[in-house]
């Protein structure tokens, strides 16, 4: 497989966790290179707007309320199978169903407060990274 590009953010509990670090540190060890990057608190429409498609369930609204409680930071991610190789360093939802070793098993509280956030396909992937990186926010590796 070519390389590939996803979506990732460090949401507002990862940030108040201090964990910048340790999470790209885990992305680099994994061979993804991070070719954009930016910080920002949410406003209440980018977390409805970015989180539409749960629109429907019952915690949608305690999602964006999470989601704008501090600030994150988003990346988009390049590598191999760059989507499902984030998917597995962040292990499941739920951090009582993640693997040992990913992300959220080490350091998610709950299945809400679950620190990362990572594209589930090519589709979404795309959607996400134009969401927040538009067409010209990549900086694609030169050297
Ligand atoms: P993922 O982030 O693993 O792709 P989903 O797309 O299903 O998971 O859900 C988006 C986010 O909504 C989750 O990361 C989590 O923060 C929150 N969430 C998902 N399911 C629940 C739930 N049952 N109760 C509370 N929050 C949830
Ligand atoms: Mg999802």
């Amino acid at each position: 497989m070519s390389a590939e590009q996803t979506l990732s953010i460090i949401k507002p509990d990862g940030l108040q966790k201090n964990l910048i670090g340790e999470i790209y540190g885990r992305f680099e060890k994994a061979g993804l290179e991070i070719v954009a990057a930016r910080m920002m608190h949410l406003t209440k429409e980018q977390a409805e707007g970015f989180y539409a498609v749960h629109k429907e369930r019952p915690f949608y609204n305690d999602l964006v309320s999470y989601m704008t409680s501090g600030p994150v930071v988003v990346q988009v991610l390049q590598g191999e199978d760059a989507i499902n190789n984030n998917r597995e360093i962040m292990g499941a939802t739920n951090p009582d169903d993640a693997d040992l070793g990913t992300i959220r098993k080490d350091f998610a509280a709950s299945i809400e407060e679950n620190v990362v956030h990572g594209s589930d396909g090519p589709d979404t992937a795309a959607q996400e990274i134009a969401f927040f990186f538009g067409d010209d926010g990549i900086c694609p590796r030169t050297r």
